[in-house]
């Protein structure tokens, strides 16, 4: 069985590949399934937007297709840059400076309200039509100071209480023990196993 994994993001492939590495299937990206197309994500939450890329790339091929959607959503900048986290200050702009134009934005902000989380949506497409989503979050708070060579995108700037550490400062395992798309990507792999039996 086959599970093509609608994504062209290469660090979000590493982590998915990490995480479901254990299941008796193949994964594979869309680029490996041979599927080049351009899915415009114009959903305003993460699920809608993980069906539509799951429902487009189904349409081209015969296997399983997950499609996820993620971002990060900062209380005290109104949720922002949620379902805009990639495109938010510009898609091109290097994250050390997406990241550093944050912590200005919030420099005054007590810790009480730098609350902030990552969230992922999940959706899966079955052969037969079905579909289903599931979310995964993971609660923390902006930091002060970028740390962590770690992760990807807004993770320097993501701080854990609990750990004293951004999820940049967490080895992969670490962080995809406790990740919003580690709960997201574990909660969907025991869902299609139960609909699979
Ligand atoms: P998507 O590819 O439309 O799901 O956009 C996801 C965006 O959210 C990424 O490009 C990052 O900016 C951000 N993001 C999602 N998950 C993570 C994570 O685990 N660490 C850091 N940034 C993330």
């Amino acid at each position: 069985m086959k599970i093509v994994f609608a994504t062209g993001n290469k660090d979000k492939m590493r982590e998915i590949k990490q995480i479901l590495g254990n299941l008796p299937v193949e994964i594979i990206s869309m680029k490996e399934a041979g599927i080049d197309i351009d899915i415009e994500e114009n959903g305003t939450t993460f699920e809608e937007n993980a069906l539509i890329k799951a429902k487009a790339v189904a349409g081209h091929c015969d296997a399983i297709v997950l499609a996820d959607d993620s971002g990060l959503e900062i209380d005290c900048l109104g949720k922002e840059p949620g379902v805009y986290s990639a495109r938010y200050l510009g898609r091109e702009t290097p994250y050390p400076e997406k990241n550093a134009i944050i912590l200005d934005r919030i420099k005054d902000v007590e810790d009480k309200d730098r609350s902030a989380r990552f969230v992922c949506a999940i959706a899966a497409v079955l052969p037969d039509g079905r579909d289903l989503v599931v979310r995964g979050t993971m609660e923390g708070m902006i930091g002060h100071e970028i740390a962590g060579e770690n992760g990807f995108g807004y993770d320097p700037i993501f701080f854990l209480p609990e750990y004293g550490k951004t999820s940049a400062q967490l080895s992969p395992e670490e962080k995809n023990a406790v990740s919003h798309r580690g709960k997201a990507l574990r909660m969907m792999a025991d869902r299609l196993s139960e609909i699979l039996k």
